[in-house]
């Protein structure tokens, strides 16, 4: 694990010098090593192009689908699935690659939360190819209809921390419903640059085998929703249900807008799925039992998609 660290932060310190190398080349003209550094600041500043002109062509139409769960009892059931498996690590984050029913599957744990969501798609993204991305786990619900056992298809994603709020002066209290939603800033390639959406739809094709195995799970009901991402843990019901009121959600967890946002800058196809593992609106504790339930119903979805694509 630290030679990939090591290895990691020697082709991020290789980016940063062949672009210093390229704008370098640029300013040749340059009488001095300070000029020459001076211009390059400028240049990076002024250019916003630069920005994203390093993006990778990642997806492989013919590559493994990637399969997200942040923690260990959200991912191991899909590992111990895989034949023919290799560990490894991007950066510090575990996979498991291999094939289950002779198509290619890599199973990434993302750990839990919106940093090690998104540096994890990212890495993972970038070594292994995938031709689309799963996010699954638990999550907590926001429509009073659902409860532990029930699994949310994200039609969309949502963060569910990006807003702003009304002002009001010193001394006239905090009004949480006072906000208005901003989302998040992913790559748009036809745009050329990073634009911000409230929301992000799901790829139709994975939602089309997300439906047409729904009759493979039995534990719960099985919706199509709104999946709400925040570092948040919310238990007051006021809260939970005026969130479910303003944009939709179904549920609340950690990593899944998160993970849309990533490969909606590389145009991979994503969706999300999570299973309710607890519920504060009707006083029902994480289940962990819920994970290895939710599993079972992606690896089907993930079948269907890859054998009808
Ligand atoms: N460590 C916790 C259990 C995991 S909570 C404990 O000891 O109780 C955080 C993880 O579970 C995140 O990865 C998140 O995606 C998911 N999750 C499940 N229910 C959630 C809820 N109600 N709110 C936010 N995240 C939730």
């Amino acid at each position: 694990m630290k030679k990939t660290l090591v290895a990691c932060l020697l082709s991020v310190s290789m980016v940063f010098s062949v672009s210093s190398l390229a704008f370098a080349e640029e300013t040749t003209e340059a009488e001095t090593t300070e000029t020459a550094e001076t211009e390059t600041t400028e240049a990076a500043e002024t250019d916003d192009s630069k920005t994203t002109g390093y993006l990778t062509d990642c997806f492989d139409p013919d590559g493994p689908i990637l399969l997200e769960g942040a923690m260990e009892m959200e991912t191991s059931y899909m590992m111990n699935a895989l034949e023919n498996a290799e560990e490894s690590y991007v950066g510090p984050f575990y996979c498991v690659s291999g094939t289950y029913k002779d198509f290619p599957v890599v199973v990434l744990r993302t750990e839990q939360g919106e940093a090690n969501a998104a540096a994890s798609t990212a890495l993972a993204i970038e070594k292994f190819h995938p031709c689309a991305v799963i996010n699954q786990g638990t999550s907590g619900g926001h429509d009073p209809e659902l409860h532990t056992g029930d699994i949310v298809i994200g039609k969309t994603t949502e963060a569910g921390n990006a807003w702003k709020s009304t002002p009001s002066a010193e001394g006239e209290g905090v009004d949480y419903k006072a906000i208005e939603m901003q989302g998040v800033y992913s790559y748009d390639a036809s745009a050329g640059e990073f634009t911000q959406k409230t929301s992000y739809p799901c790829d139709e094709s994975l939602l089309k085998a997300a439906q047409e195995v729904k009759d493979t799970y039995t534990d719960g009901q099985i919706v199509e929703g709104v999946i709400s991402t925040s570092d948040e843990w919310n238990n007051q019901a006021d809260r939970m249900l005026f969130l479910h009121e303003l944009t939709g959600s179904s549920c609340e967890e950690m990593e899944s807008n998160i993970a849309a946002q990533i490969c909606t800058s590389y145009g991979i196809p994503f969706i999300a799925i999570r299973i309710l593992s607890n519920t504060g609106l009707h006083d029902e504790e994480f289940d962990p039992g819920t994970g290895e339930d939710c599993q079972k119903y992606v690896l089907n979805v993930a079948e269907k998609y890859m054998t009808s694509k």
